[in-house]
């Protein structure tokens, strides 16, 4: 195991996240801070500057915001504070994460149409177009970058063309790739992108993050269908205040994101953390192949953060059994989240290299021997 890694766990986490965070990320929290003071709020808005730099080479052109709470409070900031009481959004959805943006518009009241495909499926790009042309009404448009209910990677920049050909506003749900995946938000076209502190940036839960194109987001005063998840609220608050959040932060986990943008950079920056997540999940996919394992989706469709494999044709096989084993063995996998089919899945992100999927692969032998021979 890497000697940064989790010398107080007994597994390592192979989940989409939380994920297993370096010792230095968790180090970093042992310290007490005032949310009003320079030293907590200068961390803040160096944090957001390293986020929209992150994000694209124009960052003239983007802002960024911090929300409390877990990625959905962050994604139901955006949907609630962006739309215009008159504006309707178009949500294109293949899997559970692009249901739920269409939920959280439902539960708001916001006027909606929600493009549903099959969760194997990259979205009918021809729809998409067809539906903007038909339905003038429709002002935004939202979709998820990497579908982490299958590991669907989805293609945010023919969509965006489409989006922004028509016109429209773009919102992209990358809370399970950015950080891992390298895209430069303004050649996507993208308005408001968000993401989480504890997926790719490798910290810990407790807020998300948006960033948005400024000419869009000063707009959006006084939209906001929520007070405490009033988007833009938060962000005039941090500008006009150094960093300040306008309701207690998580300064903890806020330092401990500071420290894993750190060693974010130190590792080479996106570029480098996505080509050890794609080793990461070659190795996972050739290993798990070898013993006869199937991935729920085509290799083209696949992202290297979180991959599906389908129950082993093995009538004996249960997944709970399956996920004792590895456990015991300090593997943690993640259940399957697809509707119609059983499936389990096991994430490449986080502080997991090349020698813990070799080690993975051996704990699955062993546990499929197991399985076998009971
Ligand atoms: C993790 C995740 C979210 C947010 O989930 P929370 O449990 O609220 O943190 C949203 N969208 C995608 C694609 C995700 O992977």
């Amino acid at each position: 195991m890497n000697s940064k890694t989790n010398s107080n766990n007994p597994y390592l986490l192979l989940t989409p996240g939380p994920l297993s965070t370096t010792d230095s990320v968790k180090e970093v929290m042992m310290k007490d801070w005032c949310t009003w003071d320079d030293d907590y709020n200068n961390i803040v808005q160096s944090i957001r500057r390293k986020l929209v730099a992150l994000a694209t080479e124009r960052t003239e052109k983007y802002t960024s915001v911090l929300m409390q709470g877990s990625g959905t409070f962050s994604v139901e900031s955006v949907i609630g504070t962006v739309i215009p009481r008159d504006g309707k959004l178009l949500v294109i959805a293949n899997g559970a994460y692009g249901k739920r943006i269409a939920q959280i518009a439902n539960t708001l009241g916001i006027a909606l149409v929600v493009l549903e495909s099959d969760e194997m499926l990259s979205p009918d790009l021809e729809r998409i177009q067809q539906t903007l042309s038909d339905d003038l009404a429709i002002t935004h448009v939202a979709v998820v970058h990497c579908e982490t209910t299958t590991g669907m990677l989805n293609p945010i920049k023919q969509i965006g063309e489409i989006v922004k050909g028509q016109n429209r506003i773009y919102i992209v749900d990358a809370m399970s790739s950015f950080g891992g995946i390298q895209m430069d938000i303004d050649q996507l076209g993208i308005d408001y992108l968000i993401s989480s502190a504890n997926k790719c940036i490798q910290g810990v839960p407790g807020f998300g993050f948006v960033i948005a194109k400024i000419e869009e987001f000063e707009k959006c005063n006084n939209q906001a269908r929520s007070l405490s998840l009033d988007l833009y609220d938060q962000w005039q608050t941090m500008e006009n205040n150094n960093g300040k959040w306008r309701f207690t932060s998580p300064t903890h986990t806020v330092r401990a994101f500071y420290q894993a943008l750190h060693e974010l950079e130190e590792e080479g920056g996106v570029e480098q953390r996505q080509e050890r997540y794609e080793t990461n999940h070659r190795d996972l996919v050739d290993g798990m192949r070898e013993f006869g394992f199937k991935t729920l989706l085509a290799d083209e469709n696949q992202s290297p953060i979180i991959t599906a494999f389908h129950y082993p044709e093995n009538k004996d096989f249960t997944f709970q059994l399956f996920y004792e084993k590895l456990k015991s063995k300090g593997f943690v996998i993640y259940p399957g989240k697809v509707t119609d089919l059983q499936t389990f899945r096991i994430g490449n992100i986080g502080e997991v290299y090349k020698t813990n999927i070799a080690n993975l692969i051996d704990a699955v032998q062993e546990s499929m021997y197991w399985h076998t021979h009971a």
